[in-house]
């Protein structure tokens, strides 16, 4: 059966819609709100915002993590900033160019009314972040100061040094406190989801299933609504710049209740990472993109050149190449292009440093322009950093950097109301497809999941509430939640009876390399077919050969790593497929086949849509749907940064 996709869009002109559509909303009765139960599984940005928001609204909050603490989920490694159309700056910023900076960002694969929804929003957030104390950095005089990314000739980025994401969260995580500490968020942390359980008669989302991960117990939570904040799948790479813990399985295991998968190709390559050092690295790292505001990224021109030290290589044989192939935009130039200009240089043996696998990221000029202490007010935690892992001293040498997978712009797709395709199931921040398309532009993650938190699932949330009645709650003792529990343990007891030789780890490395060389910054027919032919046959090898150690009853790591990692090797297929199907070119989905110049070639007659995979069944083809996008406020243009 088709899935239905009506995005809800709300009738009007697009400026109107977010306001129209919150006058038409449903409310519920702020005495009734206490008898709804919501569960939010997340705590990040986007979990955590909205656990605190629909608390502090009176709904009966139960919110999960597998952290020890909400204080620990992934938003915190977040470093260069949020973005806000405050215009601060005077610089020529607005709403509109907020929002058309977004969708020609994401290339053209995105909803209108969500982007713009979310550039009206942005200001709101900065105005609640500063009230609750989070400490952006300011200017002189005390305004709040910003500081330029990639793909906007606006300054909009607002920032606390290097530590934005950390900052924010603590905001987050003190609304929170306070509601936990009020009784009105029963928080569950080291607890993992491990199913969504779905009604059968009224299809809606009435509860979930999860492992205490310290005792092992499997436990039903029912509720009259679920919202998944569950973060993004880039370790599905194995290396990626994501915290280890980040994973696929909640909203994968949604999918496989029915919840539609939209766009899981594409995944976001992030231009200024430290290059992999060898073999047995298990984790990437950031070097945030703010640093491109005033570093100039190169390579020598001649190949010969590559072993010399930076600094015997004269002026006129660097080829600072993205200011020489995008004039007005430089080294901002959105994440997508810079990624793979870097890897042509590279690819064409001009890579510096161990492997050939890195080009130079120098501040030279701007410690000569501004000083060291004025770069050190900016950047210094981030110097700091990559000195602390590469030895080397950025305020004397050129740091070295290569493209690693970041974000995913691919995830649950969701309407308007931000409603997966199961009713009452909502999924918020990293972990919808959402509003990046194709390519996400940088400080645009930390804006959007506190938009959705904080400021439009109270709204939407509220409005399917109303139309439930509060006595339907759904009884955790009931068959539905039964059959859920005895699946989670059955395949919890089959991974630790497996006993086999290889580690969970050696699995994840392989797949991670097989998805980065076959369907990663670049990739081919040739490459997604053969990928889709080796990773059946790895999951095959997993399930014979994987070793968990331990029991089921107790901690044991090795086995929730199993758990996602054997989620990952399912999901996977689904990357690739997707990625074969989309025959062209858009934003971090670059297939090689589909080019101009080196530059991605859409194909808007075919592919103008959002991919939705349904799924069918275990040993059954996922079915594709989809949803068409209409561009009436962004004209459909080729992206250019020339
Ligand atoms: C190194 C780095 C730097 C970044 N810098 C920036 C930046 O400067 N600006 C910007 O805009 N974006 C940045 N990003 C992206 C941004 O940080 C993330 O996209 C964003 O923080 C995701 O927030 P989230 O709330 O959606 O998910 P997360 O913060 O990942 O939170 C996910 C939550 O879900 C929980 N969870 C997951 N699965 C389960 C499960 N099965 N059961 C129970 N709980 C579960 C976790 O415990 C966690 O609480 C950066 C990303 C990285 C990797």
């Amino acid at each position: 059966m088709a899935l239905s996709l009506d995005a809800r869009t709300p009738a009007g002109p697009i400026e109107q819609q977010w306001s129209t559509a919150r006058f038409e909303m449903k409310l519920v009765n702020p005495a009734n709100k206490r008898k709804y139960k919501v569960i939010v599984v997340g705590s990040g940005l986007a979990g955590g915002a909205a656990a605190a928001t629909l608390a502090e609204l009176g709904y009966d909050v139960a919110c999960f993590c597998f952290q020890d603490s909400p204080r620990r989920a992934h938003s915190i490694a977040a470093q260069g900033g949020i973005n806000a159309a405050k215009n601060y700056q005077n610089d020529g910023d607005s709403v509109h160019r907020l929002f058309y900076d977004t969708v020609k960002g994401g290339d053209f694969r995105a909803r209108e009314s969500n982007v713009h929804r979310l550039a009206e929003v942005s200001v709101d957030i900065i105005d609640q972040c500063a009230a609750m104390g989070v400490p952006f950095a300011r200017e002189y005089g005390g305004t709040l100061a910003n500081r330029s990314f990639g793909g906007a000739q606006v300054s909009r980025t607002f920032y606390a040094r290097g530590q934005t994401g950390q900052q924010l969260l603590l905001g987050v995580y003190a609304a929170l406190a306070r509601q936990i500490g009020a009784g009105k968020v029963r928080m569950f942390p080291r607890t993992e989801m491990l199913d969504l359980v779905v009604d059968p008669e009224t299809g809606r989302a009435v509860g979930i299933v999860v492992r205490d991960l310290v005792t092992g117990a499997i436990t039903s939570h029912a509720a009259h609504a679920v919202i998944l904040a569950t973060g993004g799948y880039g370790n599905a790479f194995y290396l990626s710049t994501n915290a280890k813990g980040c994973n696929v399985t909640a909203t994968y295991r949604a999918y496989k209740r029915g919840a539609g998968f939209a766009n899981p190709c594409f995944t976001q390559i992030h231009p200024t990472c430290i290059p992999v050092a060898g073999d047995y690295q298990s984790k990437l790292t950031l070097m945030s993109e703010s640093l491109r505001n005033d570093g100039r990224v190169w390579v020598p021109k001649d190949p010969a050149d590559i072993a010399k030290h930076a600094d015997q290589i004269a002026e006129d044989a660097r080829d600072y190449y993205l200011e020489r192939k995008y004039p007005s935009f430089g080294n901002l130039s959105p994440r997508d292009i810079a990624s793979r200009a870097a890897k042509e240089q590279c690819d064409e043996g001009r890579g510096v440093g161990p492997g050939g696998r890195g080009v130079y990221l120098d501040f030279r000029d701007a410690l000569r322009r501004d000083g060291e202490d004025q770069i050190r007010e900016k950047y210094g935690n981030l110097f700091e950093m990559y000195e602390r892992i590469t030895g080397e001293n950025p305020y004397r040498v050129p740091m070295r950097i290569y493209p690693a997978v970041h974000y995913t712009m691919g995830g649950l797709w969701v309407d308007y109301h931000l409603q997966t395709t199961i009713p009452g199931l909502f999924c918020l921040g990293e972990a919808n497809f959402s509003d990046h398309g194709a390519n996400r532009l940088g400080a645009s993650a930390l804006m959007q999941g506190l938009a959705d938190g904080y400021f439009i699932i109270p709204y939407t949330l509220g409005h399917y509430l109303a139309g439930v009645a509060a006595k339907d709650l759904a009884d955790p003792a009931s068959a539905p939640f039964q059959a859920a529990e005895a699946g989670v343990t059955a395949r919890l007891d089959k991974l630790v009876s497996v006993r086999g030789k290889r580690s969970v780890d050696s699995f994840h490395k392989e797949l991670g390399h097989l998805l980065w060389e076959n369907c990663g910054m670049a990739r081919s027919r040739e490459s997604l077919t053969d990928a889709l032919a080796k990773i059946p046959a790895l999951r095959e090898e997993f399930w014979r050969d994987v070793t968990v150690l331990g029991g089921t009853d107790s901690f044991n790591q090795s086995l929730e790593k199993a758990g996602r990692v054997a989620d990952f090797l399912e999901f996977a297929e689904l990357m690739c497929k997707d990625a074969l199907v989309r025959e062209e070119s858009c934003g971090g989905h670059f297939r090689v086949e589909h080019q101009i110049e080196g530059e991605a070639k859409r194909d808007d007659d075919k592919f103008c849509h959002a991919a939705v995979w349904e799924y069918a069944g275990e040993a059954r083809e996922p079915v594709r749907n989809i949803e068409p996008l209409a561009f009436e406020n962004v004209k459909l243009a080729t992206r250019s940064y020339k």
